[in-house]
């Protein structure tokens, strides 16, 4: 099965909001083994919504409609395929008492424009709204299917994920076992990991390979169909060896995992213990750490070295370490991560000391900061960053580093 989806709503157009409703069904429908083709967004206009729909009738099986379900005059998007499809629209009882309820429950008079919102189109099997009035609908019509969704993301998530799937899914080859895995990689830009695995993206059909790049992190998801799940299974294992044959050494994981949590399981494997000297992140590294749940055993504590005072008061580093580099440089990082090691008798020290941005420091561009870590018994090790995104987002990907250079 294809998809199309259609976003309604001339404020997409006009740039007012963005169309995040075709990312979410997007990412769900390849969940389920959907492909998507097309993204179409079109204004609140009768005309140009039933022209888009005759262009998605051409290449999609499923087109799923979001935005426009409203009781106002703008609020086109039943009517137009009720028009389209020779349908008329018929109160759906549930749909009206749910709405009357609504307005029992906030005290105010309900208005004939409201009970517009309980037409749906006939023939479809109608979608709950539990967190708005517009219900969803999803129809049969000769050789397609039809979706329709309320344009509120906290109406329309929910409304899918616990309706609007389930309805698809009855509609797919039963036969057919969908698989899918995620692979996570840090350290490897999106453009060197697509180039890496090109041709295996290119020649794809199943498995599928779809890349996926946010806060400096790539993912790769493989996605299989078969009859049996097990051989759906064996086809992603294939391709993922190949993948790691390629770029295996920047895939930290799999799935929902995240850098912060594969390094607390790695440090739990091997018992050992860390504490932390943080300037730039100033206890972003610790406070995640902390997010998981049974760090104690391995997160001493942790120290937010921000100024140079704090540095040499409560880290000890010394005034000409200070004086000579400065703040930003491989001597402070070391000092600070073999210090705190020291000062909390822990197996490992990290410190991050840097510049996050906007402004310059000591003479070194936004964006340069040192790592460092220092493994009891063995000399401290240094890493140069130079990252080029905003303060914060700089101070992020600094954990991130940080984590990867326990990996
Ligand atoms: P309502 O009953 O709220 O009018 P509706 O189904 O008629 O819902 P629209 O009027 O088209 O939906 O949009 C309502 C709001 O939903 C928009 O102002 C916007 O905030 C959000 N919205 C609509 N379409 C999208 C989209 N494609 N992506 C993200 N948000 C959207
Ligand atoms: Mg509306």
């Amino acid at each position: 099965m294809n998809a199309e989806i259609i976003a309604v709503g001339s404020e997409l157009l006009l740039g007012q909001i963005v169309n995040t409703n075709a990312k979410f069904l997007s990412i769900s429908l390849a969940e389920m083994g959907v492909n998507v083709f097309h993204h179409t967004v079109v204004g609140d206009n009768p005309q140009r919504l039933k022209k888009s729909i005759e262009i998605a009738e051409q290449r999609a099986d499923l087109i799923i409609f979001t935005g426009g379900l409203g009781p106002t005059k703008d609020d086109l998007t039943k009517e137009t395929i009720a028009n389209h499809l020779g349908r008329r629209l018929v109160t759906d009882e549930a749909a009206l008492n749910s709405i009357e309820a609504y307005f029992l429950k906030v005290n105010r008079q309900m208005t004939e424009n409201n009970k517009k919102q309980a037409l749906v189109l006939e023939g479809a099997t109608v979608l709950p709204n539990e967190f708005g009035m517009a219900p969803g609908m999803f129809i049969h019509n000769q050789n397609h299917y039809y979706m329709l969704l309320p344009g509120p993301p906290f109406e329309m998530e929910p409304m899918f994920t616990k309706y609007g799937r389930r309805a698809i899914l009855a509609k797919m080859d039963k036969r057919e076992h969908i698989e899918s895995r995620v692979l996570r990689f840090f350290g490897i830009g999106e453009a060197q990991l697509e180039t890496e695995i090109e041709s295996i993206i290119e020649g794809q059909s199943n498995p599928t390979v779809a890349p996926y790049a946010s806060d400096g992190e790539c993912t790769l998801r493989i996605t299989a169909k078969h009859q049996s799940s097990e051989e759906a299974l064996r086809m992603i294992d294939e391709t993922e060896r190949i993948i790691q044959e390629r770029v295996g050494e920047f895939c930290y994981g799999y799935n929902e995992t995240t850098l912060m949590m594969e390094t607390v399981k790695k440090l739990k494997r091997s018992g050992l213990t860390i504490a932390c000297a943080e300037s730039l992140t100033a206890g972003m590294f610790a406070a995640e750490m902390a997010s998981i749940s049974g760090v104690s055993n391995i997160l001493k504590g942790g120290v937010v070295c921000y100024s140079s005072e704090a540095k040499e008061k409560l880290v000890k580093v010394k005034k000409e370490t200070l004086d000579k580099y400065g703040a930003v440089s491989k001597e402070c990082a070391a000092e600070l991560a073999e210090n705190i090691r020291t000062i909390l008798d822990t197996d490992i020290g990290i410190s991050f000391t840097g510049v996050a941005g906007p402004d310059s420091l000591e003479g070194k561009e936004a964006g340069t900061i040192w790592i460092g870590i220092a493994v009891k018994n063995q000399p401290v090790k240094t890493f140069l960053l130079s990252l080029a995104s905003n303060r914060n987002s700089n101070r992020l990907r600094t954990v991130k580093y940080g984590c990867h250079y326990l990996m």
